[in-house]
């Protein structure tokens, strides 16, 4: 299969890649303008590969997105090209319009004008899956039930309206002219070769260092943790077996406060670094509260039946085994990766 990763040098996208040349043997080309959240340190494992190719491409240049499809002539497009970190949002939201909406809009028109031409073999074969968040759907109460895909939108940050703005497209570009996409909504994602700036990275990297690790609020604010390699495999499954125009929620049912996962990664840490930073015993003495993210989501929790009972994708990874992988990584990676310690007097999902 030829397939297209839009935001493929990114955290997710990465991972996804990696499978589908390592695992599937299928041919990829990967968009990615190389925003500072990209890597290609990411990518070294494949990018030897015949299989691979790169072009250093802005979704939103239709120009060169018609010249890529006419020369690859992809089977699949997954668009996780995205800007993604709340509080960037927050401080500059006019990229996220135009990445996050007009980018999606450009990939679908260049879509849609190469899917029309195709043969009805390559037609039928076509799919586009669009990778979107659980932060479309806004804050859960406590006593809530989890998001189904039924849920209503009601996104509260910049990043999470430009993506719901940018699943309405998708939708409507199925709905009025057939286009043959795929939606996904994922809760939180951790793994190796996130950007340093998110949650679970920059406390493994800033306690590394002895530097604080702050914490919007009390803490208390709930997420819901996924692997990033079981999410790669759900993508997978989605644009081979989910059928076209539905959307699939992914998550691992794995409700944590911020402040537990902190709590976790502290302990893995005391487990395993012999020398601990500026004298300290614990990594957890590091903890310290700072004033809340304005409009701060309380509660996402995911609820992942559908795709469990339809598709069979079930998430293989425990939090516990997951985290352990993730930390063991930034440990042996922490000389490599840039610093972020301008941005650390707040905490960053
Ligand atoms: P990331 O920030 O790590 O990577 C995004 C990639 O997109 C980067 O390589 C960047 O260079 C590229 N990019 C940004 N703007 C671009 C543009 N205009 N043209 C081409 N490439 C561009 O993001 P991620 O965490 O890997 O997320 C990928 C997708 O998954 C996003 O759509 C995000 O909304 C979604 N998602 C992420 C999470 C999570 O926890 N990380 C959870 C649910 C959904």
């Amino acid at each position: 299969m030829k397939t297209i990763v839009t935001g493929g040098a990114g955290f997710i996208g990465s991972a996804l890649v990696r499978k589908l040349i390592k695992s599937l043997e299928y041919e990829v080309m990967v968009l990615d303008s190389l925003t500072y959240a990209s890597q290609m340190d990411s990518l070294e494992e494949v990018s030897e590969s015949e299989l691979f190719s790169f072009s250093e491409t802005d979704i939103c240049d239709s120009n060169s997105l018609i010249e890529i499809y006419e020369t690859f002539q992809p089977d699949f497009v997954f668009n996780l090209a995205a800007e993604t970190h709340v509080d960037r949002s927050i401080d500059s939201p006019e990229l996220f319009l135009k990445t996050n909406i007009i980018g999606t809009f450009s990939l679908l028109e260049v879509s849609l004008k190469y899917w029309r031409h195709l043969d009805a073999t390559s037609k039928d074969k076509f799919r586009f899956l669009h990778i979107s968040t659980d932060e479309v759907f806004g804050d859960l109460k406590e006593n809530e039930p989890p998001f189904k895909e039924t849920n209503n939108y009601d996104p509260s940050s910049p990043y999470s309206a430009s993506k719901a703005s940018s699943d309405h497209l998708v939708r409507a570009w199925h709905r009025t002219y057939n286009l043959p996409v795929l939606l996904s909504n994922c809760s939180n994602n951790y793994g190796p070769f996130q950007f340093t700036e998110k949650l679970i990275p920059l406390m493994i990297v800033s306690a590394l260092r002895g530097l604080k690790l702050p914490i919007y609020g009390n803490g208390k604010q709930i997420r819901d943790w996924l692997f990033v390699d079981d999410h790669a495999d759900a993508l997978i499954k989605i644009i081979h077996e989910g059928l076209v125009g539905e959307s699939y929620n992914i998550g691992a049912s794995c409700e944590k406060t911020n402040l537990e996962v902190v709590e976790e990664i502290c302990n893995v840490l005391d487990e395993t670094q012999d020398t601990k930073p500026n004298g300290i015993k614990s990594f957890k003495e590091l903890i310290s509260f700072v004033d809340d993210r304005p409009g701060h989501d309380q509660r996402y929790a995911i609820d992942s039946s559908k795709i469990n009972k339809e598709l069979g994708w079930h998430a293989v990874e425990s939090f516990q085994s997951g985290l352990r992988k993730t930390v063991d990584w930034y440990c042996e990676a922490i000389e490599k990766l840039p610093y972020q310690g301008e941005r650390i007097g707040k905490s960053r999902e």
